[in-house]
Formats: structure tokens, sequence, C-alpha cells
């Protein structure tokens, strides 16, 4: 699905990003995860055609992402980041249905697509349809970034790019959250990209980890290849206990004093 091969990014004398090489399989849910400045968030900006690559290779379904046109790559490629929709004031169902702008000619239609039916059954999942009306500025950081979840979801992409999506939101909505990725990544099959700070989270919901350090890749696996004491304290430079989760068994990170 995504191929990214020997990928170099540079910003001036800065190196971002140094010869990244790395696979996702359609289907897959991916966490990026990594100290501050290792190059997730440019990553990130690489795949969605947002950034251009300085070298090296970068595929999507087999075509280079310089191939595709701006409104190709929204079709295909939805982005979602930490504060995903800023506080205006313009009510919640609108916003969803702004997630259909790519497949719509410019007087706003749009052919052979049910857009109604589409978002009333994200306002639902979503459980926003009490909200419809309400202006985005009057709603929680919770509520906000459901409706930016929602956008994201009427644009129906075949890939999802998450930067942080619950780094403001309290323990409760950073559950919330996550569960509805997992039940929309359910039902299409979509592939996931998620930069997350949070290990916890990041072994209870990637199938896999890519992990970054300075730009480059310092590990690439599963949450229980990955999450180990060594690793952590490697990356990360603190001495943390990885234990067993009592539910689901995959490791989780305890921090504690030196
Ligand atoms: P992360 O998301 O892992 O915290 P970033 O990808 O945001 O890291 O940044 C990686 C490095 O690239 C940092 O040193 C950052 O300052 C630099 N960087 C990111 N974007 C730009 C930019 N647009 N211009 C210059 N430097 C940038
Ligand atoms: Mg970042």
């Amino acid at each position: 699905m995504i191929e990214v091969n020997e990928v170099s990014k540079t910003y001036g004398d800065l190196s971002a990003l140094q010869n990244v090489s790395w696979t996702i399989e359609e289907g897959e849910w991916w966490g990026i995860i990594g100290p501050n400045g290792s190059g997730k968030s440019t990553l990130l900006q690489l795949i969605s055609g947002v950034d251009k690559i300085s070298s090296g290779e970068l595929k999507i379904r087999g075509r280079h992402v310089s191939k595709y046109n701006r409104r190709e790559l929204s079709q295909m490629v939805a982005v979602l980041q930490q504060d995903g929709l800023p506080a205006i004031h313009y009510p919640v169902r609108d916003i969803v249905e702004m997630g259909r702008f790519p497949f719509q000619d410019w007087l706003g239609r749009e052919q052979n697509k049910n857009t109604t039916a589409l978002v009333d059954d994200i306002m639902n999942r979503l459980h926003l349809t009490d909200l419809g009306d309400r202006p985005l500025d009057e709603l929680s950081g919770g509520q906000r970034q459901r409706v930016a979840l929602g956008k994201v979801m009427a644009q129906e992409p075949q890939i999802l790019l998450l930067d942080e999506p619950t780094s403001f939101l309290d323990i409760y909505y950073q559950l919330q959250f996550m569960e509805l990725v997992a039940n929309w990544r359910q039902d299409s099959g979509i592939t996931i990209v998620a930069v997350l700070h949070d290990l916890n989270l990041a072994a209870q919901f990637c199938d896999k980890l890519l992990v970054l350090r300075e730009g480059e890749v310092v590990g690439v696996g599963t949450p229980d290849e990955i999450l180990t004491e060594d690793n952590i304290r490697r990356v990360y430079e603190v001495d943390p206990a990885v234990v067993k989760h009592p539910v689901n068994g995959v490791p989780q990170i305890l921090l504690s004093r030196q």
C-alpha cells in the first residue's frame, strides 16, 4: 500500500529524516513512536504529499506520491492532527459534510453518492447526531476531536494519518477516540498510520510500531517486540518497568523516578 524506500528529508542544513525504509500493507494499523523532534510528523507530511521528499522513493499503491495531483491525494489520504479543527462558529453537521469537498465539483455537487445518508451514518456512529446544529466553538475538546474524525470519515479515504490525535484529550476521550477509529477500521479495512506519544495506547491499538530517533528508523516490529525495557531505555533515555496488561496481555510501561 505504502512503500518508503531510502527516504531522506532535509530542511536547509537540518536533516529531519535519513534513509527511512518502511513497507505498510493494506489494512494495517501502524504506530510511529519516538522522542520529540525525531521526524515523526515530517514522515506523515511526506506520505500525505504536504511536503516533498529530498531523496529516495515514496510510493502509494505502486505510484510515486509526487505523481498524484492534490485532488487524487485528498480522495485517498486523510490527515487528522492533535487539534483537528479550529474552534470556529460553524455547525457540527456542516463541518462533517466538508469532508466531501475532494469529491465535489466547483458548485459543491457530487455525482452518484447519497451524501446525506453517509453523513447521517457517521453522525450516528460518532454520537454526534444530537450535536448536529451546535456550533463547533461551543463544544468540549473531546467532542471537537470527534467532529474532526467525522470530517475525515466523510472523506472515505483509504489511508488515515493521525498525528498525536489524543494529546489534548482526557483519558475517557482518549480511549473513546481510539475505539471509534478501531471500529471504523474494522468496518472499512482502512490503513492507518498514527503518531502516538502514549506508548500504552499504541500497544493496545497498533498492529506494528515504527520507532524513529533523530530521523532514523531504530525499530520495526509488533508492540511485544518493540516495547521492551531495553528499547525504551535506549530510545527515550528513561528507565521504565514494562509489565503485561492484566486484561489483554499487551506490554504496558510504568515510569518511576530514578
Ligand atoms: P516530531 O514530529 O517527531 O516531533 P518533526 O518531524 O516535527 O518531529 O521534526 C523533525 C525535525 O525537523 C525537527 O528538528 C524539526 O525542527 C525539523 N523540522 C520539521 N519541520 C520543519 C520545517 N518546516 N522547517 C524546518 N525544520 C523543520
Ligand atoms: Mg510531531
